[in-house]
């Protein structure tokens, strides 16, 4: 994976946020302040600003720069956790060696996790976006530490992701605004964690579709 597939990723990210605006709205509308996809829209659009940059730049290169103006462009709670997950990403990256294969981007993503937890101070259960992120995160290291083949790896992960969005509508908030209204807000699905497995859908859908030469996994027998 390089600057183009990280920018190419980001896309499809932006485009299925954008798709699915008005539901994750009324999400945080009914759990939040309403501005959770606003604040995201903003700052995905503000990468087209750095396009160019991202596209010519290395993986942890692309993810540093994309970090660094979700940060300041995104806000809420959310802008400071998404920056921190990408430049956690960037920085596990970097210590790997190229080619990188599934197993770097697993513990990349792994990495990006910790940090955002370093900063969100949560795990699962709290119903927050990383009820989906954790569990994607954990058998993406389990399926690329068992050699799973790249498509088997991200056929699953979307499904993964689907689940952690799903069981966040049976719990109470422990984290954020939603946190103030107890048990009112059972019965609501996250917004963070709907736009999260958004987003995990998109890249995995992107990462499926890129031709041979941008592909970033190793090879894997079937
Ligand atoms: P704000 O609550 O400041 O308006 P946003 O609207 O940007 O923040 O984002 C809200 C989302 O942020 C929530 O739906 C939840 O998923 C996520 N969130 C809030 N607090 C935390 C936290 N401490 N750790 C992880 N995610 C969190
Ligand atoms: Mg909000």
């Amino acid at each position: 994976m390089d600057g183009q597939v990280v920018m190419d990723c980001l896309d499809a990210v932006h485009e299925a946020i954008e798709t699915h605006r008005d539901e994750i709205a009324g999400l945080d509308q009914a759990i939040g302040d309403g501005d959770h996809v606003f604040n995201l829209l903003r700052g995905l659009a503000s990468l087209n600003a750095l396009r160019d940059e991202i596209v010519a730049d290395d993986a942890a290169g692309a993810l540093n720069r994309a970090a660094r103006k979700l940060l300041s462009t995104i806000g809420g709670s959310s802008g400071p956790l998404l920056s921190s997950l990408l430049a956690g990403m960037a920085e596990a990256l970097g210590e790997r060696t190229l080619p990188l294969s599934a197993t770097d981007w697993a513990h990349a993503l792994a990495g990006g996790i910790t940090q955002m937890q370093r900063r969100g101070k949560t795990g699962t259960g709290s119903k927050t976006m990383m009820d989906v992120l954790i569990p994607v995160s954990e058998r993406f290291v389990a399926m690329a530490s068992q050699g799973r083949a790249r498509d088997a790896i991200l056929d699953e992960l979307p499904r993964v992701a689907e689940q952690g969005m799903l069981a966040t509508r049976d719990m109470i908030a422990m984290k954020g605004r939603a946190s103030f209204l107890g048990e009112r807000a059972i019965g609501h699905i996250d917004p963070g964690a709907r736009s999260c497995q958004i987003m995990i859908e998109a890249a995995c859908r992107q990462l499926a579709k890129a031709p041979k030469g941008a592909r970033h996994h190793e090879e894997v027998s079937q």
